[in-house]
């Protein structure tokens, strides 16, 4: 049987690559119901869609942070049956905290975090009765470890991680499946709008080590960082569909080879010691090692498109 997509966030990226990937399956397995806040950048999804829109592709509202959004959402939806939840919608923060307000900390808590509470306490109890679903999350490699200047966001990352690692007991009592997919970085409007914030940030409230750090270390190797490692929308929604067709899909999955050798680093040094020390010594002492690294990474990639059936061109 067909099965029934809820994808939050489709207006780019991500969300918008998969929703497209999933309704243009050749074997017509899923009915995407792609989701956005904002139901006037629809456009571009309807033209991407083509003659797959109003038939394995619908576009509905649904703003991640109004429970009344989700539910007039979910209502709408034939017998409310959501086969898959992609909860994919999320937002960056980068910078000094002492140049954010808490207000706009509050705000990334409330969409990459709360936005996934309220879409479960609308959903998994339909999922519980009916004993089957899968709920798929767009977390981040930074949902289980920390950058520089990435404070709130990994914050926001680390508190879906620890709320899906609890309810995952709770989920295969009722034969339901939950998967965090881990992205490192992926070139979207994401990264774009990220990076334009900082450049524009007010760094006046930070001493001038620590904008000095921001501007001429952080953002300067930002872009470097994504042109190097970055995957596409397009890769990360492939590996997605793969692990919804997964007979039994893993609970983590990353999507970025080349980023791996990073995390693994926190789970070599139980003291967790270990990953701090390598990225303090990338950022701030071995300049000549970073971009030496970053250029290892190069022939990585390069090597990788030869030889990785998931690694294939991404940009
Ligand atoms: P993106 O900015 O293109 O997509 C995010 C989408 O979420 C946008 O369409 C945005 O409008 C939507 N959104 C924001 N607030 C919302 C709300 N309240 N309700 C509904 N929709 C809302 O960026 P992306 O890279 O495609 O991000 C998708 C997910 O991937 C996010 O959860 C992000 O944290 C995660 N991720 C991104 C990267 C990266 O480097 N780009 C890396 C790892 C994980």
């Amino acid at each position: 049987a067909r099965r029934n997509v809820l994808i939050t966030g489709c207006s780019s990226g991500i969300g918008f690559a998969l929703a497209v990937k999933m309704a243009k399956d050749e074997q017509k397995r899923f009915k995407v119901y792609a989701t956005m806040r904002n139901l006037a950048k629809k456009e571009p999804l309807e033209e991407a869609a083509g003659d797959r829109l109003g038939k394995t592709l619908e576009i509905k509202q649904l703003d991640v942070c109004d429970e009344q959004s989700i539910k007039t959402c979910v209502n709408s939806i034939p017998d409310r049956r959501i086969d898959v939840l992609v909860s994919n919608a999320g937002m960056g923060l980068i910078g000094p905290i002492e140049c954010q307000t808490i207000e706009e900390m509050k705000t990334v808590m409330d969409t990459n975090f709360f936005g996934l509470v309220r879409l479960l306490k609308e959903i998994l109890p339909d999922m519980k009765r009916r004993k089957s679903g899968h709920i798929v999350i767009i977390s981040s490699v930074m949902g289980i470890q920390g950058i520089l200047f990435n404070d709130v966001y990994a914050a926001s990352k680390f508190a879906v991680e620890g709320f899906c690692e609890s309810l995952a007991i709770q989920a295969l009592k009722f034969k339901l499946q939950l998967s965090l997919i881990e992205p490192g970085p992926v070139v979207t409007e994401f990264e774009r709008k990220v990076f334009e914030d900082g450049m524009k940030m007010d760094l006046s409230a930070a001493d001038e080590e620590t904008a000095e750090m921001f501007t001429n270390i952080y953002l300067k190797n930002y872009k470097q960082i994504f042109q190097s490692l970055g995957q596409s929308a397009e890769d990360v929604a492939e590996h997605t569909v793969k692990i919804i067709l997964a007979d039994n899909p893993p609970f983590r999955h990353q999507t970025n080879t080349l980023y791996t050798p990073m995390t693994t680093l926190k789970y070599a040094d139980p003291n967790g010691d270990l990953p701090i020390d390598i990225f303090y010594k990338m950022v701030f002492h071995h300049d000549k090692i970073f971009s030496a690294s970053l250029n290892f990474i190069k022939l990585l990639r390069w090597r990788s498109r030869k030889s990785f059936d998931l690694g294939k061109p991404s940009q």
